[in-house]
């Protein structure tokens, strides 16, 4: 959805309303939340009253945004300036919210796109990269492998599709391993440098191919250059926020990795539809 097509949901409230209700963000209220009889109305613009129990509730109950006091337009458009990767800061300017009210949205978006089923439960196959790389940690410490104080995140991607990333406790054959069973398809064929680590891929049913840094150019197809690509691009985002909080990091990862593999969709949309899945999620604990 670009800034035009925005603009038709975000002239009032109602609209706004009508449109997150649409997508599955807000609730229908077929019957009261509370006794379920079918005898509601709306009383006031946006408060529901059931006529049996004489109950109460603002059209956000049950909802994500249930809490948040932001009035729902400026919902709608802080998505879009999440979408375009404005900083909280300009955010907050730019809705005439506070930094703490923006920083929440934010967060929202993030948890959603991390809690939503379709970012979560991917198989890859065909020809597959997989590799490691460090992030974080202030100082520029010991490079490659083990580099202290620095997360170690592992990739997984296919080459003309999607990229799996997962900050990992550490990098043994067995950690390693284990998410490659669980995000690759049997029988595909899995590059990778000569780490030791990547022993065994083809004891699990895996081809594999390994490559040699030196010579990575007179190989042929034999690279890793797009989960390297990655990597460059995971790391020059991240550069923004001059490091991010450890606990929250995992939730930036999974923020960079649906920004990659939706590079070539509407990336509004697909915002929306996983605060929708979200909400079904929350709705269900
Ligand atoms: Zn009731």
């Amino acid at each position: 959805m670009n800034l035009i097509e925005l603009q038709q949901y975000t002239i009032s409230e109602d609209k706004s309303e009508e449109y997150l209700r649409r997508q599955g963000i807000l609730k229908q209220f077929d019957c009261c939340p509370y006794c379920e009889s079918k005898r509601i109305g709306r009383i006031r613009r946006y408060k529901f009253k059931c006529y049996n129990c004489r109950k109460e509730w603002g059209s956000r109950k049950g909802s994500v945004l249930e809490g948040l006091r932001v009035p729902l337009i400026r919902v709608l458009i802080s998505i879009k300036l999440f979408e375009l990767d404005t900083s909280v800061r300009e955010a907050a300017r730019q809705l005439d919210l506070s930094y703490n009210t923006v920083y929440d949205l934010f967060d929202l978006f993030r948890q959603s796109i991390a809690g939503s089923d379709v970012n979560t439960s991917f198989t890859l196959s065909g020809e597959i990269e997989m590799d490691e790389s460090y992030f974080g940690g202030r100082r520029k410490g010991n490079r490659g492998r083990g580099a202290a104080g620095k997360i170690p995140v592992f990739g997984i991607l296919e080459r003309g599709g999607k990229v799996r990333v997962e900050a990992v406790q550490n990098v043994t054959g067995e950690t390693l391993l284990d998410m490659a069973i669980k995000k690759v398809k049997r029988g595909s064929l899995i590059y990778t440098d000569k780490f030791r680590s990547y022993n065994g891929l083809i004891s699990y049913g895996f081809r594999h191919m390994r490559i040699d840094h030196g010579k990575r150019f007179v190989n042929g197809k034999v690279y890793i250059n797009g989960i390297e690509g990655f990597w460059s691009f995971a790391k020059e985002r991240l550069m923004k926020y001059h490091g991010v909080d450890p606990k929250k990091f995992p939730l930036y990862l999974k923020e960079l990795e649906f920004r990659y593999n939706h590079r070539h969709h509407d990336l509004y949309d697909a915002v929306v539809k996983c605060i929708s899945e979200y909400s079904l999620v929350v709705s269900i604990q």
